[in-house]
């Protein structure tokens, strides 16, 4: 009989994202009657720019005509939205970036899980706690993450704290680590950090010869000055850090799929007898070896986000979710309630009132409000005691929900 991957009976039995939707499910089938608002939810609600659309409908129509039809395009990204890119998203920001240093893929979560395969076993792998929970996982399933302690953590993850006290911006490790997951800003706190704050996580890399694998789902929603849109801008970055972008909160890409990943030529890792390596040809390797690049009708969607108008309805976008995210903070602030991020971030981290459990008080606020939230614990130890919200339903929806738990007696 074939073995099967060991790593992946690791894992907890239950994804925590299914036993989530596995608890709404049984209060729908008991409550069919009931208006249920999910104020946890990680997808977004608005249509895409109108601009994507438009492109699409021309780049699907190509696809019908012999004569503009294409197959397979370049594994890593056609040209023409690497140039949007790199002109946009970089130079704007004082960063120069060659072609072949930007990877165009079908989602973040794709290349979160997937960059670990060019890393060696044994490094020592510092996440967040609380933490966006692919990190983990993906170097579960990897093999990557060494054995379970007593204590529930992975002998080869150093769990970086995020606490109210440090206003949930992490220490830098006491001892050597090797490979650091940052996502700023934060899923699920909201927060950011400032350039001073991540030039300190640059430095380390580069004193420890770390690589930072730096999340920027979110580097849309950066609205206050001071903070770093890009890791690159940071003096130094290119030796130490891959950064992950992704349009599904830029642009509403969720269901479309497309994403980006910029390894720098500058980028080295060491082979197990100490000779440098350009990480850049491993993740152009693996990129050329696994995948067959996104979809052209998608790639010209993602291109027409960069036009002029397409930058305006971006903005409108993510502006429509942070005022949704302000409503909930000013809302859920006048009653009471301890509230973090929602500024620079579409996600709101709430403490749970009267120390209640984070499951608890998810099950609390289901069955009396029928208003659905993330419970903390869910995102790691640290995240217990607290709940996400988050600005991406719909501005109604999201009214309502503040108006149930304005007139709740319940907490
Ligand atoms: N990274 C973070 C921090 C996220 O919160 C998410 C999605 O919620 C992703 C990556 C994955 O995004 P996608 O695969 O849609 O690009």
């Amino acid at each position: 009989m074939a073995l099967v991957n060991g790593n992946y009976l690791k894992l907890p039995e239950y994804f925590f994202f299914n036993d989530l939707e596995g608890k709404i499910n049984a209060y729908k089938l008991l409550h069919p009657e009931a208006k249920l608002i999910r104020m946890g939810r990680g997808d977004v609600s608005q249509a895409i720019p109108e601009e994507a659309a438009k492109a699409m409908a021309d780049a699907a129509k190509e696809m019908g005509v012999l004569e503009t039809f294409r197959g397979y395009g370049p594994e890593t990204g056609y040209k023409f939205l690497k140039d949007k890119i790199i002109k946009f998203d970089y130079n704007a920001y004082g960063i120069q970036l060659e072609q072949d240093e930007v990877f165009v893929s079908d989602g973040s979560k794709s290349d979160v899980g997937n960059i670990g395969h060019i890393f060696g076993r044994d490094n020592i792998i510092a996440i967040t706690d609380p933490v966006y929970p692919v990190y983990e996982n993906a170097a579960i399933m990897g093999g990557r993450s060494g054995h379970l302690a007593d204590d529930g953590l992975w002998s080869n993850i150093v769990y970086l704290g995020c606490t109210a006290e440090n206003g949930f911006k992490p220490a830098l490790p006491q001892d050597h680590v090797d490979i650091i997951y940052l996502c700023y800003p934060n899923n699920p706190t909201g927060i950011a950090l400032t350039k001073a704050e991540l030039k300190k996580w640059v430095d380390y890399a580069l004193d420890n010869q770390a690589i930072i694998i730096f999340d920027g789902a979110y580097c849309a929603y950066i609205r206050e000055k001071d903070i770093p849109h890009s890791i690159y801008e940071i003096k130094g970055a290119k030796k130490c850090a891959i950064e992950i972008r992704s349009y599904s909160k830029t642009g509403g890409f969720t269901g479309l799929r497309c994403s980006y990943t910029i390894v720098p030529h500058e980028l080295m890792g060491s082979t197990e007898t100490g000779e440098d390596v350009e990480v850049n040809k491993l993740w152009n390797r693996r990129a050329t070896t696994y995948y067959n690049g996104t979809s052209y009708i998608v790639q010209r969607g993602a291109e027409a986000l960069y036009s002029k108008k397409g930058r305006e309805q971006c903005r409108a976008l993510t502006d429509y979710y942070l005022e949704n995210c302000k409503i909930i903070r000013d809302e859920m602030t006048a009653c009471g309630f301890e509230v973090y991020g929602g500024v620079n971030a579409p996600h709101l981290w709430i403490k749970t009132p009267g120390g209640r459990s984070s499951w608890r008080f998810f099950q609390e606020m289901l069955y009396e409000l029928g208003v659905v939230c993330t419970p903390g614990a869910g995102f790691g130890n640290l995240g217990e005691g607290y709940f996400r919200f988050t600005g991406f339903n719909q501005r109604e929806a999201i009214l309502e929900a503040m108006e149930r738990i304005r007139n709740w007696k319940g907490y």
